[in-house]
């Protein structure tokens, strides 16, 4: 990759932190765009620095205006409305968010004739039967009156005006669906199910699983997904195309929590048990799941020769040691004051 300046909105985000990190590593110079509403100062402080700076801003706001774009010849599109939660509590701003966003960020790009990855999402997909999910496949979404499909419809617009300006002005933009990604940084206060049960595990509280566990994920490390979009933002031939990004190793939720229970337990952590929510306790009526999520990964590894190097095993247990470091240095601090 030719190293100039780059732009990540959403760089103090859980998958922006990463990216930065990956970037800074391969000597780019960064611009991270970010308006903490959902991202940390905590997940960037050791990168910020000469080659590194911070834009406190909405990815709209700061990249309508061009000098931020001077010199600047990729950016990656990460900052969106997170997680099933904030999608289900508040749609409308999630839609108008996603959408006006992308829309500005994608002519902000072209007008400074930047390459652009902007990042979707399996929500795309909806309900599709078929699996493993294919990129050029027919997309099913439950009815409107069902909030969680929203998620997945803005994001599906997002994609539109990304291949739209490819083909109609040549813009070099790359469309990747992330599927569920983990990793150190993510937190469960947005839904995401593999930091919740780590977190719960490690106080010793019984880990939550929604509907009867059976449902199935499949889990790619943040650090693989890293490594793909730096790939795929300078590969020619992904330009005006979609990319699945994500692992193929499937697992029921019930699998991932009795995996969680087990590491936990050899960590010297606590001994806890399962119990099981309905999805109407959780998020209200006319929640929607797919039982079932698995991407078909062919056109990413025939384009960078993708295949995910960290076992989701690796992942759980750095994300165990990290929350119980965590718990330790709260408990810590807590005697203290007390
Ligand atoms: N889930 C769960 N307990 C939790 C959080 C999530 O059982 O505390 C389930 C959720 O219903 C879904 C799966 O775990 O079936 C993955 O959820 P996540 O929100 O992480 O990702 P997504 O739904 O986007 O695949």
């Amino acid at each position: 990759m030719e190293k100039t300046k780059t732009i990540i909105t959403g760089g103090a985000g859980f998958i922006g932190s990463h990216l930065a990190e990956r970037l800074l590593a391969a000597g780019h110079d960064l611009i991270l765009v970010d308006n903490f509403s959902t991202g940390r100062h905590s997940n960037i402080e050791k990168l910020v620095g000469d080659r590194c700076r911070v834009v406190e801003s909405t990815a709209a706001e700061a990249l309508s205006d061009p000098s931020l774009l001077e010199g600047v010849s990729r950016v990656f599109h990460l900052a969106a409305a997170v997680g099933v939660k904030l999608v289900v509590d508040d749609p409308a701003a999630m839609i108008r968010n996603n959408i006006d966003e992308t829309d500005v960020v994608l002519r902000a790009a072209a007008r400074a004739g930047a390459s652009v990855l902007i990042t979707s999402s399996s929500e795309v997909y909806g309900k599709c039967p078929v699996l493993p999910l294919q990129e050029d496949m027919e997309l099913v979404y439950g009815p409107t009156t069902a909030s969680r499909w929203s998620y997945g419809l803005s994001k599906a617009i997002d994609e539109h005006l990304a291949i739209d300006l490819a083909r109609r002005i040549g813009l070099r933009s790359v469309v990747v669906r992330l599927f569920n990604t983990v990793g150190p940084r993510q937190v469960g206060r947005y839904g995401m199910v593999v930091p919740r049960f780590v977190s719960q595990a490690v106080a010793g509280k019984d880990l939550t699983l929604y509907g009867n566990g059976q449902q199935t994920r499949a889990f790619c490390d943040v650090r693989d997904v890293v490594d793909a979009l730096a790939q795929l933002m300078d590969l020619e031939d992904a330009y005006g195309r979609v990319f699945n990004v994500g692992s193929t190793q499937q697992i029921t939720i019930e699998q991932l929590a009795d995996q969680v229970i087990e590491q936990v337990a050899e960590a010297g952590g606590p001994k806890v048990d399962k119990t099981y929510v309905s999805y109407e306790a959780v998020y209200g009526e006319g929640f929607e799941d797919p039982p079932h999520r698995l991407p078909d990964m062919t056109r990413l590894q025939e384009a960078i020769g993708f295949s995910p190097k960290v076992p989701l095993r690796q992942t759980l247990s750095e994300l165990i040691a990290s929350e119980q470091d965590r718990t330790r240095l709260v408990g810590q601090s807590e005697e203290e004051k007390g």
